[in-house]
């Protein structure tokens, strides 16, 4: 069985999540007390946010870099960076070690396509609803076109990222706030929701949501068992 890297601790809410779905899922594939190979490297993620604050995208680079460093080093067959921002310095960490990454778009485009959707609406931290690398990607390797929510909205969004979701609180009030926002991207075209940030999926579940939503932490998790099993 191939060993997974994983870049996580941002947050480690969100990591723990992944940790139990690869788990599952490679007891469920392989049966009896089998479970996943992984070594984890772990931030402390007040200092990937002060980083990212304050734009320093190039020492948050060079940080990711050394923990791939150190994964490969401890036999990891491929990284699995446990956060959609992160992947902004998804190159840097590619150039940093011989193993592949496995980047989140991925798994979330072939999805969405299987799914038959076209456009749909993308929730996540500022970083990724206003800059262009997991748009990019979507739209370039699968097709797959974003609409991100009003200036208004994506400010709650990554407010109630950063302030209760990376804590680990999960407010009813947020999750209104959150199917406003979808009720919103809905009625200006879009076919689905992407979760795109980790720890959305702790705050909506699909049976409140009037579109089909594509959970980033899921379907990243689910490719790490289809690889690890390959
Ligand atoms: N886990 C989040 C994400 O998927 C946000 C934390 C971070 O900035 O890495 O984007």
């Amino acid at each position: 069985m191939k060993t997974i890297g994983m870049i996580g601790g941002m947050g480690w809410e969100s990591s723990a999540l992944y940790y139990a779905a690869i788990n599952r899922g490679v007891r469920d594939a392989l049966g009896g007390n089998h479970s996943a190979q992984v070594v984890l490297d772990s931030c402390n993620f007040a200092v990937v946010e002060h980083l990212q604050h304050d734009g320093e995208w190039e020492r948050l680079g060079q940080m990711l870099a050394a923990s791939a460093r150190r994964l490969e080093a401890a036999g990891a067959d491929f990284l699995l960076l446990c956060t959609n921002t992160m992947h902004k310095v998804a190159p840097q960490i590619e150039a940093a070690t011989t193993i592949p990454l496995l980047h989140i778009a991925d798994p979330l485009g072939k999805v969405i396509h299987a799914a038959g959707l076209t456009q749909v609406g993308l929730l996540g931290t500022a970083f990724t609803m206003e800059q262009d690398f997991l748009k990019d990607r979507l739209a370039q390797e699968h097709g797959i076109a974003c609409l991100v929510p009003d200036a208004e909205d994506r400010a709650t969004v990554h407010r109630v990222i950063y302030e209760e979701l990376l804590r680990g609180d999960v407010f009813e009030d947020s999750r209104d706030s959150y199917l406003a926002v979808v009720r919103r991207l809905a009625d200006s075209g879009a076919q689905g929701i992407i979760l795109g940030c980790t720890e959305i999926g702790m705050l909506l579940k699909q049976e409140d949501s009037p579109l089909p939503l594509f959970d980033t932490t899921a379907l990243h998790a689910a490719a790490a068992v289809d690889a690890v099993l390959a």
